[in-house]
């Protein structure tokens, strides 16, 4: 491929992040987002030292500052670029959503320029030092959008691939993940693992476990093993937590006994 200049300066902007963690999957609605936003509390969590950043780069629904708690703050431009807002004291979040006037821009951001504008991101937000960046990719982040950041060292890759309720059948949503991560393989980005969402119900009360889409269970498994990538977990659905992130309430304070929470810290534990 042609020498990217945008690719040097968005890796001396990354000089400073130890781990640079992608977050993708191949269809919208599986979890992205709400796995995204408990990893950045989950690993904030872990120790006051821990510097955790979240960019959120999903261009068609940023939905980062709504579930963090940080809906309608400002974000300033210093000579040295865009400071994220500050979630807790250890972390950090720079959304597309801050630069929009109105929900409805995201529109124009859509197509050619979804691209460009991932990358003026990457080199645009001061940082600072960090432990952990997680990228909140937008849905459909595509072979195209893999191979133009293959050349920046990111350290990881979760790949979510989440049960969709809706009107995809589920072997679909699957499929679209598996894809993603053959290219992985193929471009030779480190793919950390797969986290399966919302395939599992723990009973509130008397805390068995069923498994929402029998007809799938184990397909995430499968994959990983077929493919070669761990399976870092599953998390549960948990109506609970969908409420914490409609309101920004940290769901792994506010239930930290939850299977949710439990299933989390267990992925935590793997990055
Ligand atoms: P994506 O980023 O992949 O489009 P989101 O993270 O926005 O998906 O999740 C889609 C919807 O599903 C949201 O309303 C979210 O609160 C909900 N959700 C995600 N994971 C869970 C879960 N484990 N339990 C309950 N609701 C969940």
């Amino acid at each position: 491929s042609l020498p990217d200049p945008a690719i040097d300066i968005i890796k001396n902007r990354l000089s400073n992040v130890k781990h640079k963690i992608l977050v993708l999957s191949g269809k919208g609605g599986v979890g992205k987002s709400t796995v995204t936003s408990l990893l950045g509390h989950g690993l904030a969590a872990k120790s006051p030292d821990i510097n955790v950043g979240i960019l959120d780069a999903d261009i068609c629904g940023p939905s980062q500052p709504r579930v963090l708690g940080v809906h309608g703050e400002q974000v300033h431009n210093s000579g040295s670029g865009w400071s994220p807002v500050y979630v807790t004291d250890n972390l950090s979040l720079m959304s597309i959503g801050f630069l929009l006037g109105s929900p409805d821009d995201a529109v124009i951001w859509r197509g050619p320029k979804k691209n460009g504008m991932i990358k003026q991101f990457l080199s645009e937000v001061d940082w600072g030092e960090l432990d952990y960046l997680l990228i909140d990719t937008p849905p459909g982040t595509s072979d195209e959008h893999l191979s133009a950041v293959s050349s920046i060292d990111f350290t990881f890759l979760i790949l979510v691939a989440g049960l969709q309720l809706l009107d995809t059948p589920q072997e679909v949503a699957l499929l679209d993940v598996r894809k993603e991560l053959q290219f992985c393989r193929k471009v030779g980005v480190p793919v950390l693992g797969v986290v399966e969402n919302m395939s599992l119900f723990v009973c509130p009360n008397c805390k068995s476990r069923s498994e929402i889409f029998p007809a799938t269970t184990g397909g995430a498994a499968q994959m990983c093993e077929d493919l070669g990538a761990a399976l870092l977990g599953r998390l549960p659905l948990d109506p609970l937590l969908a409420r914490c992130c409609d309101q920004g309430t940290d769901f792994l304070q506010a239930l930290p006994h939850s299977p949710a929470v439990v299933a989390l810290n267990d992925i935590v534990d793997k990055i």
